[in-house]
């Protein structure tokens, strides 16, 4: 075996290690949390979940493999093309000049407000196809934070960041904003009855989170942020009526497995074509955006 291959293999496997160890703390950390709240319950609720965990978990590794390489470059590439055309409207040093814990909230603050419109613009029939797998888990837990295509995870990347950046964010803040966004995703995504109380309306809980992934249409073109639920009631898309009982996922026929959920976007955009084209009208059945 020649030594790219043995360097490309040992990369791999590198990456892989790093992708399970990653998910150690998480899952101790939900599990106990679902024995404590759930006691003999959480098992049954575990077996129930367990087929779109599996598929979650396929996702993550796959990511790690092929999708988290080309997420790196583009990002590095994003930020020196800023810089190099001198397209930010602040300088970093005037945010160095702030209390660093000003800065923070203020990455995550416009961070969550690009993704807010990001995020409405991705429930639209334009572009629901590429975010419609990561509604596809009928059985939410934490780690259906794992579950996006490639084509969404480059867009949020390039309309995220690109902006955080233009914006002047230094890059220590632009890895925090990261970090907070993903380990309060696993948190919001996670089955957890917890609502907030009067705090409802400042952050989103788990169950404002889980009303944006109900299966119907009331309640799943809502509650668009990750972190901060006031800008849902500001924009007028906040809804949470209680606790999130109605079924989760979507109707749209994605496919069977991983490689389903790679091909859904492309065969919802080929259909959606073939129908603009006076093709065969029932396929618009499938590709409905909530
Ligand atoms: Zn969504
Ligand atoms: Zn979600």
């Amino acid at each position: 075996m020649d030594d790219g291959l043995l360097h490309l293999i040992g990369a791999a496997l590198q990456s892989l290690s790093g992708a399970v160890v990653i998910l150690i703390p998480p899952t101790v950390f939900f599990v106990l949390l679902a024995l404590f709240l759930k006691g003999r319950e959480a098992l049954p609720v575990f077996e129930r979940a367990f087929e779109d965990v599996r598929l979650n978990l396929s996702l993550h590794f796959l990511d790690t493999l092929l999708v988290a390489p080309i997420v790196a470059v583009l990002a590095q590439g994003i930020q020196n093309g800023i810089e190099a055309h001198s397209l930010a409207i602040l300088a970093p040093a005037r945010w160095h000049a702030l209390p660093a814990v000003v800065t923070l909230v203020g990455v995550v603050f416009v961070g969550d407000l690009i993704s807010w419109a990001r995020h409405r613009i991705e429930h639209t029939r334009l572009l629901w196809p590429t975010h419609a797998i990561h509604h596809s888990d009928a059985h939410m837990t934490w780690m259906t934070i794992m579950r996006f295509h490639p084509l969404n995870r480059v867009t949020t990347l390039i309309v995220d960041l690109g902006v955080l950046a233009v914006c002047g964010f230094p890059e220590w803040a632009l890895i925090a904003n990261f970090v907070v966004r993903h380990y309060y995703g696993e948190f919001i995504h996670a089955d957890l009855p917890w609502m907030y109380g009067p705090l409802r309306y400042v952050f989103v809980s788990p169950v404002m989170h889980r009303w944006h992934h109900a299966r119907d249409v009331v309640g799943a073109g809502s509650n668009f942020a990750t972190v901060f639920a006031f800008l849902d009631y500001a924009f007028g898309t906040y809804h949470v009526p209680g606790l999130c009982t109605v079924p989760l996922g979507v109707t749209d026929q994605m496919g069977k497995g991983t490689l389903g959920q790679m091909l859904y976007p492309f065969k919802a955009w080929g259909e959606r074509l073939r129908e603009t084209n006076g093709g065969r009208g029932e396929a618009s059945r499938h590709t409905t955006a909530p």
